[in-house]
């Protein structure tokens, strides 16, 4: 045995009793970092060792140095952006990744990384009640990888469609190349999307127009239908819309219906971001918000959200694979192998090169949860969350600015932005929960967002005890009755 796998045997059993311990006094921990930019280069070196240094010595280092710059996301009093995976068995999977180390750049280079992947990603496409188009079994073309991120997914799927778009311009128009098609591709998101959508247009050097959502903050076809004419009479070339199902600040759902009639009319590649709403879709009673995903070209939603599994793993379908693998085909005849061809190699399917075994978390979640108690956590997220509206709607200093639909509720005092802002402010002050603000339609509107797997209806009492007491004293100390109308 050699020592270092010696040494591993001890040190990984006091690692899983420490995270163990972790999860189990969570609470006990302030959700945001209390602590000023710069703290930790007071705590450590400027340089790193020369020679090991004990086990134990790094692990006192943890509690004192680490743990104190850290905001607990898997705390029950954690409200804010949205919920981020975390579960003993997804880290248990990540174990063995990590233990395996293989990159799955092509299919020979671990062939089990290849398929489980693929596996996998047709089990949850199932599970979620995607079209059959978009699965790998089957006849047909389509399938599933796994991103980085869902920012990583719209990237890519951005990308693969501008390729797309010049190969049918240049094969139409011969005496074109991409330089002379590019410069009139035009791109269409919301305004409620998310900032990645915006990034990744920029970093694709593709025009992107943003289109007003509607009163339920959502984007509409007839929206979408008078821009596209305004835009082709200015000569432009509209090739890719990005949907939202879940959008960031108020978790409003685009009409995929409606946008997708136009987008198969116009050809246009429709790609839907459903990152933190796409758990949601293993309960068929959320299903209906999927409705005109049949005209999604390709669709992502990120398992390292609702789905228990750790951050990264973001899921990405397409229903042609061609799409993906044909936009940036590089042979190299370092990484030919014998089934070249005939069985997919990942490399082709993602920017990074490499691929890192993500696939055995997703593997261990579904295997020791089983679809059923995701989807009671998926309900008891939602749940939680008309818990809160209720109490928000008991007081009537305060406003629902959102309709509650999955495990986010905004809301705001009927008062000043500044006075909202003040609010949020002082919460995060307190150290007792976290949330965030946001901006909705111009106004400043508080977030609540059901984040930690351990959270319950106590915790939710508790949050609205905190925020109506520091809004009592807030409207107190702005010479404000701080009693409700
Ligand atoms: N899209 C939506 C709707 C989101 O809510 C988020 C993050 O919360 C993202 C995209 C970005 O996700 P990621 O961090 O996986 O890139």
């Amino acid at each position: 045995m050699s020592s270092e796998s010696k040494e591993f045997r001890k040190q990984g059993k006091e690692m899983v009793d420490y995270i163990a311990g972790y999860i189990d006094t969570i609470e006990e921990r302030p959700p945001l970092a209390q602590v000023e930019p710069g703290y930790l280069s007071k705590l450590i070196p400027n340089a790193a060792p020369q020679n090991p240094e004990k086990w134990e010595d790094i692990m006192k280092d943890v509690e004192k140095a680490i743990m104190p710059g850290v905001s607990h996301w898997r705390s029950p009093n954690f409200h804010a952006y949205y919920e981020v995976g975390s579960s003993c068995p997804s880290i248990l999977g990540d174990m063995l990744s990590d233990g395996i180390g293989c990159v799955g750049f092509t299919w020979i280079a671990s062939p089990a990384c290849t398929e489980l992947e693929t596996i996998v990603l047709d089990w949850i496409c199932k599970a979620i009640g995607l079209p059959d188009e978009f699965l790998t079994e089957g006849s047909g073309k389509g399938g599933g990888v796994i991103q980085g991120s869902a920012s990583e997914a719209t990237i890519f799927s951005l990308l693969a469609a501008k390729m797309k778009t010049i190969r049918q311009v240049v094969e139409r128009e011969p005496d074109k190349d991409q330089y002379d098609v590019l410069p009139k591709m035009i791109a269409y998101t919301s305004d409620q999307a998310h900032s990645s959508i915006e990034r990744a247009a920029l970093i694709g050097s593709i025009r992107m127009r943003i289109l007003p959502s509607d009163n339920q903050h959502a984007m509409r076809g007839d929206t979408l239908k008078k821009a596209i004419e305004e835009d082709k009479a200015k000569g432009l070339l509209p090739f890719f819309i990005c949907a939202t199902l879940g959008t960031t600040g108020c978790c409003s759902f685009d009409n995929l219906q409606e946008l997708g009639e136009i987008c198969k009319k116009e050809n246009i590649w429709m790609h839907v971001d459903a990152a933190y709403a796409g758990t949601a879709f293993l309960c068929p009673e959320f299903r209906y918000l999927l409705k005109g995903v049949n005209y999604a070209t390709s669709f992502n939603f990120n398992p390292h959200k609702m789905m228990r599994v750790n951050f990264d793993c973001s899921a990405l379908w397409v229903k042609d694979e061609d799409d993906l693998v044909q936009a940036f085909y590089v042979d190299l005849s370092f990484h030919k192998h014998k089934h070249q061809g005939a069985v997919r190699d990942l490399r082709h399917w993602q920017i990074p090169f490499g691929n890192r075994f993500r696939s055995l978390k997703l593997w261990f979640v579904l295997r020791m949860f089983g679809i059923k108690q995701l989807q009671a956590h998926v309900r008891k997220q939602v749940q939680l969350a008309h818990d809160f509206e209720k109490l928000v709607l008991s007081d009537s200093r305060f406003e629902i600015v959102n309709r509650v639909v999955l495990g986010l509720v905004c809301f705001r005092l009927k008062k000043s932005d500044e006075l909202n802002q003040a609010l949020v402010e002082k919460i995060n002050a307190s150290g007792k929960i976290h949330m965030l603000s946001s901006d909705l339609k111009g106004k400043t509107v508080l977030r609540f967002a059901i984040c930690g797997a351990s959270t319950e209806n106590k915790h939710i009492q508790y949050a609205w005890n905190v925020i109506r007491g520091i809004a009592d004293s807030l409207l107190m100390e702005n010479g404000l009755s701080a009693l409700s109308l």
